[in-house]
């Protein structure tokens, strides 16, 4: 992408009123635009960050034998009367349709459960593991901590159904492990820890992924060698390490990416979801559902990954790998930054190419500002030597590189 052609530009005036980090940051770089509190629109170069997230979460929740639909956002009243959430959730916004009530769904229990009455009876139909990437809606009170709390905002929900106990206990296990995956590829491997938290219905507890982060609106209490964390709200009933039984637990802020919850029978009893077992009797279906924040995780990532500079992503999540920037002053400099632009783009890099007629200084801050993990420099200088300047966005050196050393640097920085 030719940066002289992206509708985006770098801006200064956000700084006063974003007291987060994240727009803060997103917003200057041109990642996002705030329409109003909690709500956002994400322009090409944010909307390639949360998109490759939710590729990753779309890959993993495949290799989960999960199936991928769409659930509407607008939702009648009945479903949400019949499970007493109409008037107990406070987050969910209620519409008014001529004379019917309506409402935007924060999440899709009521939506999905009667729905797989029609396709779930018997034992042979179990199990069951639907999921969806979607836009949900929550009237949040204080929407002040940018993508980390919108009013509008990016889930994957996933919903699975289950004869029994043990088969849901087993998915539940398999689902835990490919969250910790998720998040090892999306770069916050190191910093987020499996939690204990309140919600369970049946359980004694539900499980959150809880990335540690000084401006995180929760607090946990964390085992650092188990890499186990316990929510603050239930610290007073689980005082030790669940696993080593340990009590030396660390308080830090974080943020909550990630909640999965055995529900049991909350929701199929009331929609009396219920299947046939081998000798024609009946029973709940046993449910679980797990949900993560794909926008709230492009947030978490600019939190925990920036320097004064400006984001540092990784290279699975980054909008492009590679910032090539041109400092030509003559053509055939500048024809020789065109000619690697379009190598690289043939090689299969994804590369924001900064062929802006602007100072070289201003070049240097939007490259720390966007954040790619690459930085290449062509000036006259280097090709009078033959060479281009690589530099990661991790690192403080620059160095020079012939051609063929290029190569070999950028196939070993570049995972993905
Ligand atoms: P919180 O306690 O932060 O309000 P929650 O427990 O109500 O979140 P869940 O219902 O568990 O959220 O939703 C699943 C996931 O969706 C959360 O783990 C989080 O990553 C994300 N999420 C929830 N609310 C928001 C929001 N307002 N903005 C962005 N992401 C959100
Ligand atoms: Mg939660």
């Amino acid at each position: 992408m030719k940066q002289s052609t992206l509708i985006t530009k770098t801006r200064k005036d956000i700084s006063a009123q974003e007291q987060s980090i994240n727009a803060q940051l997103l917003e200057r770089a041109g990642f996002i635009s705030k329409l109003m509190a909690g709500v956002f629109t994400y322009l090409p170069l944010g909307y390639r960050v949360l998109t490759k997230i939710e590729n990753i979460v779309r890959e993993s929740m495949d290799e989960l034998g999960a199936q991928e639909m769409l659930m509407p956002s607008l939702q009648p009243k009945e479903p949400w009367v019949k499970t007493g959430r109409w008037d107990t959730v406070d987050v969910l916004y209620k519409i008014k349709a001529g004379d019917k009530d309506l409402c935007l769904g924060p999440t899709h229990e009521e939506v999905i459960t009667p729905l797989v009455t029609h396709y779930i009876s018997s034992y042979k139909d179990l199990p069951k593991a639907i999921y969806q990437i979607q836009t949900k809606f929550r009237n949040e009170a204080r929407p002040k901590s940018g993508l980390l709390r919108g009013r509008e905002f990016r889930m994957k929900d996933l919903y699975s159904f289950h004869a029994t106990q043990e088969d849901l206990d087993t998915y539940y296990d398999r689902v835990k492990d490919m969250y910790v995956r998720m998040f090892e590829r999306c770069g916050l491997g190191d910093i987020t820890y499996f939690t204990y938290a309140a919600g369970g219905t049946f359980s004694k507890y539900s499980h959150e992924f809880q990335t540690i982060s000084k401006h995180g609106e929760d607090t946990i209490f964390v085992c650092k060698p188990c890499k186990i964390g316990i929510n603050h709200e239930i610290i007073k009933e689980l005082t030790a390490c669940p696993e080593c039984k340990s009590t030396n637990l660390e308080e830090q802020k974080s943020i909550e990416v990630g909640n999965i919850f055995k529900l049991s029978n909350k929701f199929s009893k009331p929609f009396s979801l219920a299947y046939r077992d081998n000798k024609d009797e009946e029973h709940d279906v046993l449910m679980g559902c797990y949900g993560l924040g794909t926008s709230r995780l492009v947030g978490a990532i600019v939190e925990a990954l920036h320097d004064d500079k400006g984001m540092i992503w990784p290279d699975t999540v980054a909008p492009y790998q590679i910032h090539l920037l041109s400092l030509a002053k003559n053509d055939e400099t500048q024809e020789k930054a065109h000619d690697l632009y379009k190598h690289l783009q043939k090689h299969g890099y994804e590369v924001l190419y900064d062929d802006r007629t602007v100072r070289p200084g201003q070049k240097f801050a939007d490259a720390d500002l966007i954040g790619l993990p690459v930085r290449l420099v062509i000036s006259d200088k280097t090709i009078e030597q033959n060479m281009v300047e690589f530099k990661q966005r991790t690192e403080q050196e620059a160095a020079l590189y012939t051609m063929q050393e290029l190569e070999s640097a950028l196939a070993k920085t570049l995972r993905s």
